[in-house]
């Protein structure tokens, strides 16, 4: 069974079909066979998995997958792409392409349908302009997953995988961290996708825990309070706070005291940790309760 990822197995495939690369949906495919290796041993690829693919693309990296995983289920929005899909794919019976816009999927009835409820891993090389919304979808709406190995532009790894005190760490930081055990699984310049994009990418493992690591008594006053401290990233945190809305400047001053937070430092200094116990805290002193 031969590869999609060479240059001219790709072009021979677009040429062939008359396919126009669409730049709004992030069409860049990759054609380098060994970032498709890292990302099959990024993903820990074995006969039992049970794969979600976002954007197969002509199938370069779905073919791959097809050949270890127990069943790769691939969404596709380009309808344009799924007689091309049926050809390269044809030879498996254990790859079911879906035509859909991911963003509108619900991926639980997926899992159900498709993939025997799970556990799945998400492994892909995604579209730009949406890996955030589609990483956070993942890890937010309580989907089986276990592993999310996928390709995004070099900046948006560097802050998943950011820690304290660097320039990189943020909101996304500490939202995926939460969840996940990250590791930085290949470089990609942009000479490895046809068409050529006009930024660099990575790929990235997201390998979410089975355990809760960080224990919040509320998820929502947890985001909440790290959407405030970065709100206003070079204001200290006495000052950030004042974003959550809810909280007088002394009761500010009282909560960080509590959490034995100095409220001169910036929230871009807090572990993740430091943010749990902040938010627990902040939670105790909801104006409800
Ligand atoms: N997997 C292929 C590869 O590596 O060569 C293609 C990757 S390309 C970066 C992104 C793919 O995502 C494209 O095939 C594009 O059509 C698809 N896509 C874009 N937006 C999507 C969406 N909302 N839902 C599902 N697929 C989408």
């Amino acid at each position: 069974m031969d590869r999609l990822s060479s240059h001219r197995a790709t072009k021979g495939v677009v040429e062939k079909h008359g396919f126009k690369f669409s730049k709004s949906l992030g069409q860049n495919f990759l054609i380098d066979d060994n970032v498709i290796d890292r990302i099959l041993d990024g993903a820990r690829l074995s006969e039992g998995d049970k794969i979600i693919e976002v954007g197969p693309g002509i199938g370069t990296l779905t073919r791959e997958m097809g050949k270890v995983a127990d069943k790769v289920v691939a969404i596709e929005i380009d309808r344009s792409l799924i007689p091309i899909l049926k050809e390269t794919l044809d030879e498996f019976d254990n790859i079911e392409v879906v035509n859909k816009d991911i963003l509108k999927v619900d991926v639980q009835e997926l899992i159900k349908e498709k993939l025997s409820g799970g556990p799945v891993k998400l492994v892909a090389n995604l579209p730009y302009y949406i890996t955030t919304p589609i990483v956070m979808k993942f890890l937010e709406e309580d989907i089986p997953v276990t592993d999310i190995v996928v390709m995004v532009q070099k900046e948006v790894a560097d802050r998943m995988n950011a820690g304290p005190g660097t320039k990189d760490y943020g909101a996304l930081s500490v939202a995926v961290q939460y969840y996940c055990d990250t590791e930085i699984v290949a470089k990609a310049p942009r000479h490895m996708f046809i068409p050529q994009p006009n930024v660099d990418s990575t790929v990235i493992g997201l390998h979410v825990r089975s355990e809760k690591k960080y224990p919040v008594d509320s998820e929502e006053i947890f985001f909440k309070t790290v959407k405030a401290a970065f709100g206003q990233r070079r204001k200290t945190l006495l000052n950030a706070l004042s974003g959550l809305g809810f909280l007088t400047k002394d009761e500010i001053k009282e909560v960080l005291a509590q959490a034995d937070i100095d409220e001169k430092r910036r929230g871009e200094t807090l572990t993740i940790e430091e943010f749990a116990t902040l938010s627990n805290k902040v939670n105790a002193k909801v104006p409800s309760k």
